[in-house]
This record gives C-alpha cells, structure tokens and sequence, in this order.
C-alpha cells in the first residue's frame, strides 16, 4: 500500500485495508476476489488511453453464454496528482449495436483534502459491498438502464 501511496500515514493504510476486508467478507464462501494493483501506476505514467488504474477489484459475479456483470472498484489517476475512487456495475451489451459493455451503475469519489483517499475508498467499498450483497442478474442490471436483455435463442 506505502509503495502505491507513499503519501498514506500507517492509520490511512490500515483503513484502506478494513475497507477492502469489508468487501472480501461480502464475498466470503464464493470464490474470492482478486485484488490488482499495478506499482507502475504509483506515480501518474502520463495520458493514456484508458484511464491508469493503481488498485482495484474485479467481481464477475456471472459470465454464462457469453453474457457477463462485473463490479468494479477501482483507484484511478484522474490527472496528475489527482486521485479518484471509481466504483461501477458493468453489464455486456445486447444492443443492436455492439458497444461491448455499459456501466450502469457508477460512483467516482475524487479525492482531494475534504476527502482523502481512505475516505474516498472507504464510500466506494461501502456503495460495491451493496452491490455485492444484493447482486440480481445483469438482465435486471439492463431493464434498469433501460438497456435490452439478452436474447434467448
Ligand atoms: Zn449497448
């Protein structure tokens, strides 16, 4: 943690992890959730295409005949020296037009001296651990997006 956030005090690093524990004991008894950080993120590497991501979770919760639902909670640079915690339910797209996938539910904390980051991870495991305890399907995830179901053929 101290090496993908010099800046967190020992009290900050501790939070970070009851947070996370929290998600983990959400998901305990099913198949536990990996979490991935990327230390070549520590420090902002520069505008990229997709968005650098220092730490985070991927929950699939289903990923059946090609349909899939995934909770995201995620640390991102936003710009340099910004940070921004990202929480999200993505679902893959039936649409006409392919567009891959479409997060349907999202929450980006930035952080910034009202809200540190443990604050700011502290709310998103808070907003995936709802999630999580409550997961539906991604076809209830798309008909509250006003997205179309999976066809079943
Ligand atoms: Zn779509």
């Amino acid at each position: 943690m101290t090496a993908l956030f010099p800046f967190l005090t020992a009290a900050d690093v501790k939070s970070l992890r009851q947070a996370a524990g929290m998600v983990d004991a959400v998901r305990a008894g099913r198949t536990p959730a990996d979490w991935e950080w990327a230390l070549q993120h520590a420090a902002f590497p520069g505008t990229q295409q997709s968005t650098p991501i220092i730490f985070g979770l991927d929950v699939i919760q289903h990923a059946e005949g090609g349909d899939q639902l995934e909770f995201l909670l995620q640390v991102v640079w936003v710009d340099p020296g910004r940070l921004a915690v990202d929480a999200a339910v993505n679902v893959a797209c039936w649409c006409e037009t392919d567009h891959a996938t479409h997060d349907v539910d999202t929450l980006r904390l930035v952080v910034d001296e009202e809200t540190p980051l443990p604050a700011a991870f502290l709310a998103g495991a808070v907003r995936l651990t709802g999630w999580l305890t409550d997961p539906h399907d991604a076809d209830h995830w798309r008909a509250t997006a006003g997205l179309p179901s999976r066809m079943i053929d």
